[in-house]
């Protein structure tokens, strides 16, 4: 059975009168040799791209993705990753000719590779990181997690609230009353002047029907909203959130990177709806550690993904992570109130010591609080009544100390102790992962989602992971060394 390809249009060897040949103009250490050798190292077929097996039907086959990957890591790369702009390369740019063989898919092509092959896009993100391992390029000891949001394909304007919602359908049912209630007066004057009437009649229904179309799309919003749990919700783009940071907004999504810090590559990505880091913190290291294989990683992040029960998977699992604890009880400690670190644990008594060395005991059934099991302590009346300390230390109308445990708290005992005896692991943190946020949003200038949809988003996003792991690769064994490795794997 003959293998049939979209043909290739250019011959690289084909003499011309100046220069001599298409290959003349892409010099040995030109980058799109080793985007060439790595894309061809690839078997697309189990990576998941479309039109990936070859055709024998009739007509000429579709472009072949090897192809678009190339087009699309190249313009990752060079911060081109509009389509449109795609397409213009393929028409003057003589290294995007070398690489795709002269083939000119339309915008249209480019943009339906991207937007129909996530899950392929974040597979072979994931092959390079696997191809860097195999060249020994990342340690696998320590690992830098970070989030930043990035613009989603739809403005803040477009993203609803409840309350806008609300506002917003009762102006248009208003609206409609007043054109129902213009065509019932029409209806009534009908006899008098039928013919001068009908014109506006049609004015008005038009606009009442228009009216009604907008109801319908918003009441589909708003039972959208009562799926995604009162979430505000996007006609433009359903899965964009209004994230909150700072006392900035931006409507878009949170992407997540996990860095490797031997040669500050990224091991692991996500794209997620979340307004904070706090469940993000095992859902980036678990990948990082399945891809790195460490019986000994550290994961670093900032105080924003501290969180109890993510500690506790990663405890679980091995992982030894580095975050700080948030000052939760400031406010309280700047009232000059009686915190909650001032008591300390017992584990021979169950139970807590207050400052003025008295116990709290376990009382009561365990309390489910936040989806977790909670015990309960509580201090003698007898030793509160009359304390000293007792005006700093209990509630306004509370006569004893009261305070919850969470079942696994000596997770986060175990983890504030790691946190005192290390105090300078935290300083590599922000030079790890801020690093690759800085290239790809400043020098490849990629700030925004060009996809619509979370997983379209996530396809995008692991382009953008490939783009910069890749560039950085370069930069450390050069384009020879990568040509030769992808050549002979
Ligand atoms: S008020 Fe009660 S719990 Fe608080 S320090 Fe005094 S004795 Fe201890």
């Amino acid at each position: 059975m003959s293998k049939r390809r979209y043909q290739a249009v250019l011959n690289r060897q084909q003499e011309m009168l100046m220069p001599l040949s298409v290959e003349d103009y892409v010099s040995p250490n030109n980058v799109v040799r080793a985007i060439d050798a790595y894309v061809n190292s690839l078997d697309m077929e189990p990576l998941g791209f479309q039109h990936s097996s070859v055709s024998n039907g009739a007509g000429q086959p579709p472009f072949a993705p090897e192809a678009l990957l190339k087009l699309y890591l190249y313009g990752y790369q060079q911060g081109i990753c509009s389509s449109r702009k795609l397409e213009k390369e393929t028409h003057r740019n003589i290294e995007v000719m070398w690489l795709i063989e002269g083939i000119r898919p339309t915008y249209k092509t480019i943009a339906n590779v991207r937007s129909h092959n996530s899950l392929a896009l974040k597979a072979a993100s994931r092959d390079f990181v696997l191809l860097c391992k195999e060249l020994s390029l990342l340690g696998g000891e320590k690992v830098g997690v970070d989030g930043s949001f990035f613009s989603g394909n739809v403005s803040k304007e477009h993203i609803y609230t409840e309350k806008q919602l609300e506002t917003q359908l009762s102006r248009i049912e208003q609206k409609i009353e007043t054109y129902q209630a213009a065509l019932d007066e029409q209806d009534k004057t009908e006899d008098k002047a039928p013919l001068e009437n009908t014109t506006e009649i049609e004015g008005l229904e038009k606009k009442r029907e228009c009216l009604k179309e907008k109801q319908a799309e918003k009441i589909a919003l708003q039972q959208q909203m009562q799926t995604a749990g009162d979430k505000p919700v996007s006609s433009i783009d359903k899965d964009a959130r209004l994230l909150s940071k700072g006392g900035s907004t931006t409507a878009g999504y949170n992407v997540q990177i996990a860095v490797d810090e031997k040669h500050k590559l990224i091991v692991a990505q996500e794209v997620t709806q979340e307004g904070n880091d706090k469940k993000q913190l095992y859902p980036m290291l678990n990948p990082a550690q399945s891809i790195l294989q460490s019986s000994n990683l550290a994961g670093l992040a900032d105080k924003g993904y501290f969180e109890s029960s993510p500690l506790k998977y990663c405890e679980d699992n091995g992982i030894t992570v580095y975050v700080p604890i948030p000052a939760a009880s400031k406010r309280i400690a700047d009232q000059g109130r009686l915190t909650r670190d001032r008591l300390t644990y017992d584990k021979k008594q169950d139970g807590y010591i207050c400052p003025q060395q008295h116990i709290l005991k376990r009382y009561g059934k365990l309390r489910v609080i936040n989806n977790k099991n909670h015990m309960t302590y509580k201090s003698l009346m007898s030793d509160c009544k009359s304390c000293s300390e007792k005006a700093n230390c209990l509630g306004k109308n509370s006569k004893v100390k009261q305070l919850t445990r969470w079942e696994h708290e000596e997770v986060i005992e175990r983890h504030a102790e790691k946190m005192k005896q290390t105090p300078t692991e935290m300083h590599i943190r922000s030079s790890l992962v801020e690093h690759p946020f800085g290239i790809i949003k400043q020098r490849a200038g990629i700030k925004h989602f060009l996809m619509r949809g979370l997983e379209k988003c996530r396809g995008e996003f692991s382009l953008m992971v490939l783009g910069f792991n890749f560039t950085r690769v370069l930069n450390i064994i050069g384009v020879q060394t990568l040509q030769d490795y992808c050549a002979q794997r």
